[in-house]
């Protein structure tokens, strides 16, 4: 169409207008890139801060934990620790009934067996009423020890005579007798014992539940001191009387094991040394803290592990031995983000993970501001591509209208310099032979008239266009028949064109019974151009076709040929001042654009509608249905 630009120009322009924004839109997108990057090498340099601070704070906590457990008391520390004194007897627990053996037991006194010898010689060869008297009155001797032997070996003498009862007496009596010991054992643990294997012997179940379940009560309890055999031993024995296992928990063990050590090293440094068992340490599985006065801390990991929770990173600590063993927390990970403090640094008594925690809630503060400044930076090119866009189409009308203006003129000046050409030679004619016959001098007079109309008709047009645009076109409605108004602008069209070879059919649906009421002028203007346009654009087809009939809204005048066409997409456009179609201009008909956009005003006046139907190739027939009055 000649109202837009060629697509040649069209692409220059294009083409100009990336060269201009594609560089700075480039380098935003470089620039906002750069950003992001800088901002996620700034979040983990801060991340490392944070996580360093972080580690800080967790071990001045362990260290506060640990300092108030170091605290001396005098009561018992609480659950999952022990502490362990050493001194040249062995070793003592407080509490006793966390751990299970002790190393050494305390040296209890035990009477010698000789002092017995005399009495269970008696016994064995078949004495024993004598034997009995004799233990009878040992067990009254002031010693607690020999008190002790008497009592055992007065049972024993019971046991084999099958008195029951006498036998549980002499063991009970024995269960009274504390700190005392019958090879190496306390004398009321094996009396204890003594008393549940006679009720077992004597088949007395529900006594022998009853006191298997006290032994085992105390024996859990830690009431004996007992090294690993003889706590073995009686196990053992409880088990078989319970019919069940004994519990040995873990953390019990473990804390028998480091008495076991602890007391080894006792042994093996000299007093002087003692010292270099280390301040903090951890032994097994089991964190040792010595105190002033040779007594040792043992701290379970359970306990550790409670006091990682304690700090903010609780599930992300791991703490490691010496030996680079988990001691308690998670498998501790590795990366750049993983912060580790060996025992050396900290003065604790392990090395310290920070493993990194859960990834994604730490970054999305990162996340959350990527993503504000991709958007702003999507914003951004959007505005500058959005705004170019714009900018351009802006451009590119406003060079189509200059175009087209331009177009416009050199189209009009064409239009007036054929028919002034045909006056200037005419006029010539007949100022130059004053004798022309009558015949010659009138048909000359006739051309100088159809010029003059001409001319005058397109000096008309242009203003009543220019008219009609500003609003400024007076129409002077009155009533008059359609078919006759058609019938004389076909007359007069078809003496302009006939000489050209053109046809013009004219059909009249019902004559005289046409009324309008309209603008005589203004309509035939707006039929001319149809009729026009029907001849510019006819191609091969010499025959233009007119028909008035009714229409269901009114009368419809019609004009159809058989030329080019109008392709679909141009079939809206064309209506608009100064377009023309591409084929128009391509084949380099004359025109202005404007003769539809003239119609449209006029029918628009009218309160009536146009209407086309076109198809490319094969005619183009342009309805005007104009309002009735009867
Ligand atoms: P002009 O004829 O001066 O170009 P118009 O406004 O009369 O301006 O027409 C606009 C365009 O519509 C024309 O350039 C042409 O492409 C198309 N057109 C109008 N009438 C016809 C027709 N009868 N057949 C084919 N094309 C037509």
């Amino acid at each position: 169409m000649g109202g837009r630009l060629s697509g040649g120009s069209s692409r220059k322009l294009a083409v100009l207008f990336l060269a201009v924004v594609a560089p700075p839109a480039v380098t935003l997108v470089w620039l906002g890139l750069q950003l992001l990057e800088q901002d996620r090498s700034l979040w983990a340099q801060r991340e490392l801060e944070r996580r360093q601070a972080a580690v800080q704070a967790v071990i001045r906590s362990l260290e506060q934990s640990l300092g108030e457990a170091a605290r001396p008391t005098r009561s018992p520390p609480p659950a999952g620790m022990v502490r362990f004194t050493l001194s040249e007897q062995g070793v003592a627990a407080n509490p006793a009934d966390r751990v299970l053996w002790l190393p050494v037991t305390p040296g209890l006194e035990e009477a010698a067996t000789r002092q017995f010898a005399d009495a269970e010689q008696l016994e064995f060869q078949g004495g024993s009423g004598r034997a009995l008297l004799s233990y009878q009155d040992m067990a009254r001797a002031p010693q607690p020890a020999v008190r002790a032997g008497a009592l055992l070996r007065l049972a024993r003498v019971h046991r084999r005579a099958k008195r029951w009862d006498d036998a549980l007496r002499a063991y009970r009596d024995l269960v009274d007798i504390f700190g005392v010991a019958i090879e190496g054992i306390p004398a009321d643990l094996v009396a204890r014992r003594a008393v549940c294997s006679v009720l077992e012997e004597a088949g007395r179940t529900q006594e022998l539940g009853e006191e298997t379940a006290s032994l085992e009560d105390d024996f859990l309890a830690g009431r004996w001191m007992l090294d690993q055999p003889a706590w073995e031993l009686t196990a053992t024995q409880i088990e078989g009387w319970r019919g069940q296992r004994l519990p040995r928990p873990a953390e019990a063990e473990a804390f028998s094991a480091v008495a076991e050590w602890l007391w080894d090293e006792w042994q093996r440094n000299g007093s002087e040394q003692r010292p270099m068992f280390g301040r903090r340490r951890v032994q097994g599985e089991i964190t040792l803290l010595w105190g002033s006065e040779g007594d040792v801390l043992a701290i379970a990991p359970s306990v550790v592990w409670a006091w990682t929770e304690e700090t903010a990173e609780g599930e992300r600590l791991s703490l490691l031995t010496d030996a680079g063993q988990l001691l308690v927390g998670a498998q501790p990970s590795s990366g750049p983000t993983v912060v580790t403090r060996a025992a050396s640094e900290t003065g604790l008594p392990w090395t310290l993970v920070l493993n990194p925690g859960d990834a994604s809630a730490l970054s999305q503060e990162l996340v959350s501001r990527r993503r504000l400044l991709s958007a702003g930076l999507a914003a951004i090119v959007l505005l500058l591509g959005g705004g170019s866009y714009l900018l351009w189409r802006v451009i590119r009308q406003e060079l189509a209208v200059a175009r087209v203006q331009t177009d416009f003129v050199s189209t009009v000046s064409h239009e007036f310099r054929t028919p002034l050409a045909s006056l200037r030679h005419v006029t010539e004619l007949l100022q130059e032979d004053d004798e022309l016959p009558a015949e010659r001098r009138r048909s000359f007079y006739d051309v100088l008239g159809r010029n003059t109309e001409r001319l005058q008709r397109q000096v008309e047009s242009l203003l009543d266009f220019s008219r009609m645009e500003s609003g400024q076109k007076p129409y002077d409605f009155e009533m008059l028949d359609a078919g006759e108004l058609a019938g004389q602008v076909v007359a007069d069209f078809r003496k302009e064109v006939g000489p050209r070879g053109f046809t013009v059919d004219l059909e009249v649906d019902a004559p005289g019974s046409l009324a309008l009421r309209a603008d005589a002028a203004a309509l035939t203007s707006a039929l001319w151009n149809l009729l026009d346009n029907a001849v510019k654009y006819s191609a091969e087809g010499r025959t233009i076709h007119v028909s008035v009939e009714r229409h269901r809204a009114g009368v419809a005048i019609s004009v159809r040929d058989d030329g080019l066409g109008i392709p679909r997409q141009e079939q809206k456009e064309i209506f608009r001042r100064f377009v023309r179609g591409a084929q128009a201009s391509r084949l380099g008909i004359k025109g202005t654009g404007l003769g539809l956009a003239m119609v449209s005003h006029i029918v628009r006046a009218h309160d009536g509608t146009i209407e086309l139907e076109s198809e490319e190739g094969a005619g183009s027939t342009f309805r005007l249905v104009l309002p009735a009055h009867a």
